[in-house]
């Protein structure tokens, strides 16, 4: 069974995926996982692959697994060691783009399941939820897998999203949440004029200054636990002619927040306004990403203990990095965890991965299926 999974992930690596692409990836998985008793139900939207692959189980409750088969670009051809989609493994390392994020995850779940129905251990049921557009925009991937899952009454009881979330070695770090992120687009209004004549005009980048000031200084509250606190940057301003003798009548901000779960949009967008309250100015708000943590209980203690079993390791219980598509399946409310390989070679080029953590995510991800019975 060793095999097994260095060489599904070979094959996906093989399958040239680059977002939205999905390569053939998904149908690979069709052949693999229809034996094991797998139904696949496509989901494509807006020129992107979907699947939810789902096994009925033998116990109640439903495990699933969520990731993608798209990779970022391949960055300069001449620079990799191997072919970014040849998938050469070479002194026990696997090489390709994809392998940490996250071909060789998916290898892994495959592979865990392939030896668990070997076995004719009874399951729970397990869904696989796949989309080729993780990567890019991710308008038409897993949030339209949550949307069927939610018309159909069939969202799992908990997921794992492959992402890789460890950091030197397999299991020493999962994710269980993520900050959101709010971006403001703000324009104030003045009226342009002459210098030397300021009573004829109305300054935008003297109406801004205060605004901004107090929009910086805002008071975020404490952070819900294990996250760090809110972060608030003014990342752009414009305003003027170039000429040094026109009074700019008008001045344009931009603002990047990064959002714990005890903020909400909602929240956010009522602070910035109330700061800006009695000044002429037009804001947009666009909510980029929902910010989300899964509490600590039995979902998350699972995976640490299984960690634990098979590697040793006291697993952190991170909430850093940017988003994910973990944002989609929590939303609906389904408990998230991101557990995968190591992320040291993540959109690099040469991105790769050592064999050996393949087996290690295999044997963590055997350990919790068959323990999940025990939380569902
Ligand atoms: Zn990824």
């Amino acid at each position: 069974m060793s095999e097994i999974v260095s060489d599904i992930a070979v094959k996906l690596i093989r399958r040239e995926s680059v977002t939205p692409a999905d390569g053939g990836c998904q149908d690979y998985m069709e052949r693999l996982l229809a034996p094991l008793g797998f139904v696949r139900t496509r989901v494509d939207a807006g020129g992107v692959t979907n699947s939810i692959y789902t096994r009925a189980g033998e116990f109640p409750g439903t495990l699933a697994y969520a990731g993608h088969t798209d990779v970022v670009p391949t960055g300069p051809l001449e620079a990799w060691p191997q072919p970014p989609f040849a998938g050469v493994i070479e002194q026990n390392i696997l090489h390709g783009r994809g392998a940490q994020d996250m071909k060789g995850s998916i290898a892994c779940w495959i592979a865990a399941v392939a030896e668990l129905c070997q076995r004719a251990e009874p399951l729970p049921t397990l869904q696989m939820l796949i989309t080729s557009d993780e990567e890019g925009e991710s308008i038409d991937g897993t949030i339209r897998l949550v949307e069927y899952l939610q018309q159909h009454n069939a969202l799992p009881d908990a997921v794992i999203v492959g992402e890789p979330s460890s950091h030197t070695r397999v299991g020493d770090t999962i994710r269980r949440g993520r900050r959101g992120v709010v971006q403001v687009r703000a324009v104030f209004h003045g009226k342009q004029g002459h210098s030397a004549y300021p009573r004829d005009a109305d300054n935008a980048i003297h109406r801004a200054a205060p605004v901004l000031a107090r929009i910086a200084a805002i008071d975020w509250g404490v952070p819900a636990d294990g996250f760090p606190p809110t972060s608030c940057q003014i990342t752009n301003l414009s305003g003027g002619t170039g000429a040094s003798n026109v009074i700019p009548g008008q001045c344009e901000c931009f603002i990047d927040i990064r959002y714990n779960p005890a903020n909400d949009f909602d929240a956010i967008r009522t602070a910035i306004e109330q700061a800006a309250a009695g000044t002429s100015v037009s804001f947009s708000f666009d909510h980029v990403a929902t910010a989300f943590s899964t509490p600590d209980g039995p979902f998350l203690d699972l995976i640490c203990d299984s960690i634990h079993r098979v590697t040793g390791l006291d697993t952190i219980r991170d909430t850093g990095g940017g988003t994910s598509d973990g944002r989609f399946l929590a939303a609906a409310g389904v408990p998230v965890a991101e557990l995968g390989l190591t992320n040291s070679t993540i959109h690099q080029v040469g991105e790769c991965v050592a064999v050996d953590e393949l087996h290690t995510l295999t044997d963590i991800y055997k350990d919790i299926i068959t323990h999940f019975e025990v939380t569902s």
